[in-house]
């Protein structure tokens, strides 16, 4: 497989992992509650800089043989070092107009920015767009509540025009989804809210293997060390930490494969209880 892709089987199930690129924030946004000296201490002893995160976006292609599903589609042309699911499908032999289902775990704009193509038209075409309806509620309310999320202005209003502007263009392609659901056979859509009140964590089933993957119930590593580390993106901040244990236990409990957006590629790894958190060990 190219570089940027990493494939893998879950019982009958193909996975591929593909790298739509990265961003960098600074580590306040993504650790805001976080002690300054033992983030900075934190981030030094996994020899990572201290003030900025450089941030992965992985979207995972599940291809079950009857269906071709997309989970996350990358940032779109939000930023110069994103934007390259299209080229990375391609090079998976996957075309646009192939994918009948994408799930998208939520709005912001890493997720749902490559949904739409340049003209502003769903970026594939056939496919129907799994989305929660809580989410879609949320995001096309006469205004969007963003201020309990500790990061700046800017930033939100960012998060919020994105949305609109991806959500209108799908409109006629959107399934909302009220609850737990079988999206195809052996991939379901789970309600994980905190992150943004829509959230959902996606679990795929095969032969008894599982993989799940957590959208941005977790962002970094260090958010499973530190279970009370919140992310400054993260609506509802003590929902989202009721969340991300949740599918902590529900993937150990189901000696699970994890997954995470965020995570350092190819974003795959195993979860074990460790402390009061989690340890994460990369590789499937
Ligand atoms: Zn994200």
């Amino acid at each position: 497989m190219p570089e940027g892709s990493h494939r893998f089987q879950v019982g009958t199930v193909n996975c591929t992992v593909l790298s739509d690129g990265y961003y960098s924030y600074p580590a306040r946004w993504f650790f805001c509650n976080a002690d300054p000296d033992a983030l900075t201490h934190a981030l030094e002893d996994r020899h990572l800089p201290s003030d900025e995160v450089l941030s992965p976006y992985t979207c995972l292609l599940i291809e079950t043989g009857r269906h071709v599903v997309l989970v996350d589609t990358g940032a779109g042309d939000v930023s110069s070092t994103s934007g390259a699911i299209q080229a990375r499908l391609d090079m998976a032999g996957v075309r646009p107009k192939d994918v009948d289902t994408v799930i998208i775990t939520h709005a912001h704009p890493d997720h749902i920015g490559g949904a739409i193509d340049l003209c502003g038209r769903p970026a594939f075409p056939n496919a129907r767009y799994v989305f929660s309806e809580i989410e879609w509620e949320f995001w096309t309310a006469a205004r969007s509540d963003l201020r309990a999320l500790r990061v700046p202005e800017a930033a939100k209003e960012s998060l919020q025009s994105m949305a609109r502007r991806c959500l209108g263009a799908l409109r006629h392609q959107i399934e909302a989804i009220p609850a737990e659901t079988e999206i195809v056979p052996g991939v379901f859509a789970i309600p994980a809210p905190g992150h943004t009140p829509g959230h959902l964590a996606v679990l795929i089933e095969s032969e008894g293997q599982r993989l799940l993957n957590l959208g941005d119930a977790a962002v970094h590593p260090l958010h499973l060390e530190q279970p009370g580390w919140q992310n400054g993106f993260d609506l509802l901040a003590e929902r989202a930490l009721d969340t991300r244990r949740e599918l902590m236990e529900r993937a150990i409990a189901g000696d699970m494969h994890v997954m995470a957006f965020h995570f350092p590629f190819p974003s795959v790894g195993r979860v074990e209880k460790h402390h009061s958190g989690w340890r994460w060990t990369p590789g499937w």
